[in-house]
């Protein structure tokens, strides 16, 4: 893969370890960014918990979920939800997909998750509810055939996410940023709507107060500075990728220049010791010479 998108797939490694670290995805879930040269194709990691992805780890998928390059590792069986999202969604450019337990119980309730909160305007106004069995029956729930993604997608329809029957979520972005942020506050305001039902009285904000809500959280330097927090709080825990400088393709030169230089100094470490040990002998040897002259 050309290291030109080295940066692209270091950020897409923090996208899956934030989302990780917040709670909204565990060993299971992914998150995928399209492909910023070729609206065709989509960046997305192999099979491994997103929270230990690393950028070496993200493979690019063209649209119908298949790897550009055959994979020797491998591959998330439910890739298909991004593929489909991505033809259905021009606009698309981020997709996650997680089971946080914000969101199960309306997963498995089919109340609504309504917006209930100013964060939770990110969400949209409703996230449609997408079951399985309309089309396909009994299935095991997982989404693996390309006819699955494709009816999520319609699902989804033209909203920021979709609800799936006994499952989990499906959110969209129009940038990974975007994705994240929507994701998290998404939860937040799942588990809020949850709680303020156990009280008893809750109603969802107004479609006008959704709509300006909203285009304050899109403001670029909301999207960043919650970014930044998120990234901090990784960074804490010690669980930041790897740098891009370290995922270039090509062997790293100055490795090479280390191991010169390493071996230098442990030659240069071996000269000095056997100098400093003619130097002991030496100092041993001195004061025997002074005894033996004052016994003269
Ligand atoms: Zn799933």
């Amino acid at each position: 893969m050309s290291d030109k998108f080295a940066k692209l797939r270091h950020e897409l490694a923090i996208a899956n370890r934030i989302l990780a670290n917040e709670g909204v995805i565990d060993a299971f879930g992914h998150v995928s960014v399209r492909h910023p040269d070729d609206s065709g194709r989509y960046f997305l990691s192999r099979s491994r918990s997103p929270e230990v992805v690393e950028p070496n780890d993200i493979l690019e998928f063209d649209l119908d979920s298949q790897p550009v390059a055959s994979p020797t590792v491998q591959l998330y069986a439910e890739r298909v939800i991004h593929g489909e999202i991505y033809k259905a969604r021009p606009d698309v450019v981020a997709v996650g997909h997680h089971h946080a337990p914000a969101v199960m119980p309306f997963c498995i309730s089919g109340d609504p998750i309504v917006p209930v909160f100013h964060l939770g305007a990110a969400m949209g106004a409703i996230a449609p509810f997408w079951d399985s069995r309309d089309e396909f029956g009994d299935t095991n729930l997982l989404v693996v055939k390309p006819a699955e993604g494709a009816s999520l997608a319609r699902t989804l329809g033209k909203h920021s996410m979709v609800l799936m029957r006994r499952h989990g979520a499906t959110v969209v972005g129009s940038s990974l940023r975007e994705l994240v942020f929507r994701a998290i506050y998404s939860c937040d305001n799942a588990r809020y709507l949850s709680e303020a039902k156990r009280l008893g009285n809750f109603s969802p904000l107004t479609p006008g107060e959704i709509e300006m809500a909203q285009a304050i959280y899109q403001l670029p330097n909301a999207q960043s500075r919650a970014w930044e927090y998120w990234e901090r709080r990784l960074a804490k825990r010690g669980g930041m990728p790897a740098g891009p400088m370290s995922v270039a393709a090509a062997p790293d030169p100055s490795l090479a220049r280390l191991r010169e230089g390493a071996g230098r100094l442990a030659k240069a470490a071996a000269k000095k010791a056997v100098a400093k040990k003619a130097v002991a002998k030496k100092a041993v040897a001195k004061p025997v010479k002074p005894r033996r002259g004052k016994r003269k």
